[in-house]
């Protein structure tokens, strides 16, 4: 098994900072990831700068890339205009999402879950680049609750041709339900949130049910704009600790990861919910 980790922090964690960074920050964060030895790393979102103001400057964040070998840089998009703009960038990956209720596909994307699976399957037959489709609360929605695993099931199988990570993207879900969905669905990632510390559990059996991808952000950053006590994706130097211990290689540098936290809690001024760039590694060597 090759384990793809993505660090998703340039963009699930900075769109839910109330400052937004600017976009040479922006890639200078991207480029930290990726010498680090990312991957795979979520630079950007293109979306409506009215809407999500930290996300503005997608193309100026982009520009700023040094693109390093072996790491893939990937962009986020709702629809096709985000699309258009995401294949006029030049990214390696695209990330087509969309959320697996009726409610939180109004409220993220201003389309029904209908139109929005529609949106997702237009841009899939047309894109040049490899799609990840990510399905957005697969376990559980601010608006709806618990999301039926059937429905989730049901709604991945309409994206064949992609990559599909499950998301909690308010972290309810616990590893039973994760292991089961992983399996049920044959998806090939999982997107998990530390909210109810079940995040890091979650990744070993979103990985004992099949999954090959992670997604993670560095420090932890992140939430949901929409479930605003939900607190961030898991810290990817958190779980590169954890997996490697574990004895499954990331080909990440942890140190270098705990020092791209340490600049960014200087940059943000906050303290992040990492734990590990707190604690250090060990042994120290
Ligand atoms: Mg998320």
């Amino acid at each position: 098994m090759t384990l793809i980790l993505c660090d998703v922090g340039p963009r699930d964690g900075l769109q839910n900072e109330t400052e937004a960074l600017k976009p040479a920050v922006r890639a200078e964060l991207v480029n930290r990831l990726a010498a680090a030895g990312l991957p795979r790393v979520e630079a950007v979102s293109f979306v409506r700068a009215d809407r999500v103001p930290q996300m503005a400057g997608a193309e100026e964040v982009v520009a700023g890339i040094h693109s390093r070998d072996g790491t893939e840089y990937s962009g986020l998009v709702l629809n096709e205009q985000g699309y258009e703009r995401f294949a006029a960038a030049g990214l390696d990956r695209l990330n087509a999402t969309l959320g697996a209720t009726e409610e939180f596909n109004q409220r993220n994307g201003n389309a029904s879950l209908a139109e929005a699976a529609e949106r997702v399957e237009r841009i899939l037959a047309g894109a040049a680049e490899p799609v990840t489709v990510t399905i957005s609360v697969a376990f559980g929605c601010p608006f709806e609750g618990r999301v039926d695993p059937a429905r989730v099931a049901e709604l991945a199988t309409r994206f064949d041709g992609a990559e599909v990570v499950l998301a909690d993207t308010i972290g309810v879900a616990v590893p039973r339900e994760v292991r089961a969905l992983v399996e049920r669905t044959k998806a090939a990632g999982f997107h998990g949130h530390n909210t109810r510390n079940t995040g890091y559990a979650n990744a070993l059996a979103a990985l004992e049910g099949g999954a090959q991808v992670l997604d993670a952000s560095v420090g932890g950053l992140g939430g949901c704009p929409y479930a605003p006590r939900a607190s961030g994706n898991v810290a990817t130097e958190d779980l590169v600790y954890l997996l490697e211990h574990e004895g499954i290689e990331t080909g990440v540098d942890l140190d270098a990861l705990i020092r791209i936290s340490e600049w960014l809690e200087a940059v943000l001024g906050r303290r992040l919910e990492g734990q590990v760039y707190r604690a250090g590694s060990f042994p120290i060597e």
